[in-house]
């Protein structure tokens, strides 16, 4: 196992006396050389995980291991260097992620310069060079972000992080802002990178499909919390947990015919709020097999088969 957090927490201090907890309480192990999807509605906390898991935000509580070591709860600067030889991410939004007056050069060089064990003329060989293998024209590190398309920028922003040659690389809707037609290209990138350089990856999204295509296993997040953990096509074929099971329910079939005859069953409500959370299951509010205890204990996880764990009172 390359990465685990145990019960790890996030919470911000929003005022008056409110705290948001954006995590709370998660416990994952990440094996080496394995995709592993996080999946859930916007504002599920699942980018704050990963930011959290890579220092860039304070731990509240809780601990993160990277290859057996405790990271720390507050990186300094320092541990920001250290770790990022080996820990990296890819930003969800292309256009922003990406510093305007700065030349690609400079961007995807950065990495290499900091930790300064190149000259000048071999971080622009090593550009060239992972230009060339994210698909881009190593003629145009020169050009400034605004000069390329969305997914041109994703691809800079793929470089970027892996020019540095890293093990762990969260992947933060590394595709979400991206056409279509963008999206799988940058997918079959990001898998053959991870294959010919043996990457460890967090691939977290909100299109159910496309984490079950491209990750190994994958655990589904809710309000903070992990609700079903299993391999990609057990969670995603043999869907355990309540919401898990809606998710998938309200997932678009790709065949248009099949979508036209389906009939959805719309998760209800909206996803509560994350503000001085209460005990009990957080998705009492919207579930439809609720039972008594659920509004008063927080379930658990509780393995249902190898490998596949759920936090539901109907399975404790
Ligand atoms: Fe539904 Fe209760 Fe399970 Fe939560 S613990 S998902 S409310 S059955």
């Amino acid at each position: 196992m390359l990465v685990r957090t145990e019960n790890l927490q996030k919470f911000f201090n929003i005022g008056r006396n409110q705290t948001l907890h954006a995590v709370d309480g998660i416990s994952l192990d990440i094996d080496d050389n394995e995709i592993m999807g996080l999946v859930g509605e916007s504002g599920s906390g699942k980018s704050t995980f990963g930011k959290t898991l890579l220092g860039l935000h304070d731990r509240t509580g809780g601990t993160a291991y990277y290859n057996k070591e405790l990271l720390p709860a507050l990186f300094t600067a320092q541990d920001h260097l250290k770790y990022s030889r080996e820990l990296q991410m890819i930003f969800q939004d292309p256009y922003s992620s990406l510093n305007p007056r700065m030349t690609v050069l400079d961007i995807v060089g950065e990495g290499l310069q900091i930790h300064g064990q190149h000259t000048r003329q071999q971080v622009k060989d090593e550009v060239a060079d992972w230009l060339v293998k994210v698909g881009l024209n190593a003629d145009h590190m020169s050009r400034y972000p605004h000069e390329f398309s969305g997914g041109q920028r994703q691809r800079i922003g793929i470089a970027r992080a892996m020019i540095i040659q890293p093990k762990f690389v969260v992947c933060d809707e590394p595709i979400s802002a991206l056409d279509v037609s963008v999206q799988a290209q940058v997918i079959n990138l990001l898998n053959s990178l991870k294959r010919s350089m043996g990457l460890t990856l967090l691939f977290i999204a909100h299109d159910l499909s496309m984490v079950r295509y491209v990750s190994d296993r994958m655990s589904v997040m809710y309000l903070g919390s992990l609700v079903e953990t299993g391999p990609s096509d057990d969670v995603f074929f043999n869907p355990q947990h309540p919401y898990t099971q809606l998710l998938i329910e309200s997932n678009p079939e790709p065949d248009p015919e099949v979508e036209r005859k389906r009939s959805h069953i719309p998760i209800k409500g909206e996803i509560t709020s994350p503000v001085n959370v209460q005990a009990g299951c957080r998705f009492a509010d919207r579930c439809p097999k609720a039972l008594s205890q659920c509004r008063s204990e927080t379930p658990v996880a509780t393995e249902v088969s190898e490998q596949h764990s759920v936090a539901c009172h109907l399975f404790s």
